[in-house]
């Protein structure tokens, strides 16, 4: 197949990238280089298995480069929540005009199937954990998540309106290495600063679901072939969940440090915008015939053991 990864320098972006690499797909990434590196597909532009268009998807240019693929996987997007409560109409532009202009090139040059990374801040605080797809209302308490269940409507009306086909993939916590932000990446920063004290956000029993990022995109590519609805959405990420004080002992131990002190800002949530429990139901997944074989704990410390040991 031949695919383009719109933010495939990044880091889900670039591990999807290695898996369609392996497969034998033809890649073009179309990337600002924003977040993502060419370190993180390094290897590929050297074999010249990848061709990287560097471009911001809000400008023109790039949209020629859509003629003939197959698939779009559109992960380009600012994923940051804190942000969003202070930049909105940043990640407004980012996430749903730029979703809309890449749908746009998708009806210009035909290409019949695009892959999306949503999230799971589109279901808000849900009262239902683990939450599965059908949960309603939908009422994001974040501009981030606000962005992605827009970009999921735009999705699913272009689908059913020029006779293109959707994957949709709410994601819990995705970890791993080439990841450049959330708790993990964050704390093991800040220990490297400071060995002998770690600031925590919120009062550390924020409690959510973690997956190791070759687990979701091995289960992302299971759905995509096996699933084949007009527009079909499955979350995805792990059975059970951690808490932060937990991350925080794993990075500890993981990094050699005893009596590391932690201190809390307080209050239930980390910052504006940030849901204190989340875990997601992988029934529909599973029911599909796909089960993630890692768990939260075991991800986070697997994404941890990676990192420190470089
Ligand atoms: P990331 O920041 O590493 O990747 C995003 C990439 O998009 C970066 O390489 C960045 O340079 C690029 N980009 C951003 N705006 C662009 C623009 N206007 N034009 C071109 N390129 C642009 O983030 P990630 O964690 O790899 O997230 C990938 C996707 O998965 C995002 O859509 C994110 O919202 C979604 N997601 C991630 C998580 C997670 O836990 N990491 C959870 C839920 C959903």
């Amino acid at each position: 197949m031949f695919c383009i990864v719109t933010g495939g320098a990044g880091f889900i972006g670039s591990h999807t990238v290695d898996a369609l690499v392996a497969r034998g797909d033809d890649v073009v990434v179309i990337d600002n280089l924003s977040a993502g590196s060419t370190d993180n597909i390094a290897g590929h532009l050297k074999s010249g298995r990848v061709r990287l268009i560097q471009a911001d998807l809000l400008d023109d240019g790039w949209q020629s480069a859509f003629a003939g693929a197959d698939r779009v996987y559109h992960l380009a997007a600012d994923p940051d929540v804190r942000q969003s409560a202070q930049t909105p109409g940043v990640q407004i532009r980012n996430n749903i005009v730029a979703t809309q202009r890449v749908l746009d090139a998708m009806r210009e040059h035909g290409v019949p199937e695009i892959m999306f990374t949503s999230t799971s801040t589109v279901y808000g605080e849900a009262t239902v954990i683990p939450t599965p797809e059908g949960y309603t209302p939908l009422h994001p308490i974040s501009v981030y998540g606000a962005t992605k269940l827009s970009c999921e409507a735009l999705i699913s009306a272009y689908c059913h309106s020029f006779g293109m086909r959707a994957w949709v993939f709410r994601f819990a916590n995705i970890v791993g290495e080439r990841s450049g932000h959330g708790v993990i990446t964050d704390f093991i920063g800040k220990l490297r600063a400071n060995p002998q004290e770690l600031e925590i956000l919120g009062d550390g029993r924020q409690t959510k679901s973690y997956l190791d990022v070759r687990e979701c995109v091995a289960g992302f590519e299971y759905a995509i072939a096996h699933a084949k609805e007009t527009v079909n959405t499955f979350n995805i990420g792990s059975e059970d969940w951690i808490d932060v004080v937990s991350i925080a002992d794993t990075i500890a131990e993981e990094m050699d440090l005893s009596d590391v002190k932690y201190s809390f800002t307080g209050g239930e949530r980390g910052w504006v915008g940030d849901v204190p429990r989340m875990q997601l139901s992988v029934e529909a997944m599973k029911a599909l015939g796909w089960t993630p074989s890692l768990g939260s704990a075991e991800s986070v410390r697997k994404t941890v053991r990676a990192i420190v040991q470089g």
